[in-house]
């Protein structure tokens, strides 16, 4: 038997980029999985982004994240879209198969995953407000409009975003979306199943923010999720608990985003408790 060295690449353009940990469990999980694959951080500026892309088919990549500035700007560099990436109108993570480019969004799915897998509900039917109306925003929107959720409201501080945002997706999705505008503290009406803070309040270092919600009057089995993955533990979520609510934080969705993208590129599934414990590691997280 002839020994073959050559890895297969994938990786994330992006910029800034040395701080994205996404590439810490990938690596983790190809290494459990006995793959010669290879994750590297790229640091691409807007203005190469179409030659990065470019690079893709030179160095016969299997596929690419993108993050912060490129996820839209990618689209005019793609092939196909998936029909989430359609409807969110941006791409996170690519799939190159001999030159053709596919464009998905893994994180509303990621979002979803835990949802259904770590917080065990099922989002069909039931009755969501998601607070936020940026890119995170749109892609758990989108994904839980396609899982069946009974009505969607996204509460956002920016009207217009907002709107927008409702606009785009009820076309997209046929789903029942509809926007309230945010002004001083949002009560979160009882009959909501599901809460998400899909912004950016909390995020470290502001790590003492936290929406300004009154959840005194949710539901007492409401689901309080958080996007926000660092810090892990955030406000919102010690709120919510103080409450008795249950809660799912944002280290879920970025694993699952993370698992999701495997499995697009590699065709395997990988061990989800390695690429959990290599996040928790490279975040500091005990
Ligand atoms: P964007 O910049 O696209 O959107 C930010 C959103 O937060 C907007 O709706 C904005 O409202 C709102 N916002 C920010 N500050 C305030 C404030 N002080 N008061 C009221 N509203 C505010 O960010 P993203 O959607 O890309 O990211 C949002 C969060 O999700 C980040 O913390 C990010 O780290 C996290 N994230 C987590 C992922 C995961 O895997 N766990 C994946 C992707 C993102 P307005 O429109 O009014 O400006």
């Amino acid at each position: 038997m002839s020994a073959n060295y050559k890895a297969e690449l994938v990786g994330v353009f992006g910029q800034p980029i040395a701080e994205n940990p996404t590439g810490v469990m990938q690596e983790a999980a190809f290494a459990a999985a006995g793959l010669n694959w290879r994750y590297i951080n790229f640091e691409v500026p807007p203005d190469k982004l179409g030659t990065a892309m470019l690079a893709l088919d030179a160095l016969g990549m299997r596929g690419i994240n993108l993050t912060i500035p490129h996820k839209v700007d990618v689209l005019q560099y793609l092939d196909d879209l998936s029909p989430a990436a359609k409807a969110i109108g941006a791409v996170n993570t690519v799939r190159n198969e001999g030159g053709c480019k596919t464009g998905e969004n893994t994180d509303g799915k990621g979002f979803l995953r835990g949802v259904r897998r770590d917080a065990g509900m099922d989002p069909a039917g039931k009755f969501v407000t998601v607070l936020g109306a940026g890119g995170a925003a749109r892609a758990i929107a989108a994904e839980l409009l396609m899982a069946g959720v009974a009505d969607l409201l996204v509460v956002n501080r920016s009207p217009d975003r907002g709107q927008a945002m409702v606009k785009d997706l009820r076309e997209a999705t046929g789903g029942p979306i509809r926007f309230s505008a945010w002004k001083g503290t949002y009560r979160v009406p009882a009959g909501r199943h599901l809460f998400v803070n899909a912004t950016s309040i909390g995020l470290y270092p502001d790590v003492e923010a936290a929406p300004n919600i009154d959840l005194t009057t949710a539901s007492p089995a409401m689901l309080v999720a958080d996007a926000v993955f660092n810090p892990p533990e955030t406000r919102l979520l010690r709120m919510a608990r103080a409450r008795g609510l249950p809660t799912l934080d944002g280290l879920s969705m970025l694993v699952y985003q993370g698992v999701i993208a495997f499995e697009l590129w590699t065709g395997q599934t990988p061990d989800e408790d390695v690429m959990k414990a290599a996040l928790r590691n490279a975040l500091g997280v005990t």
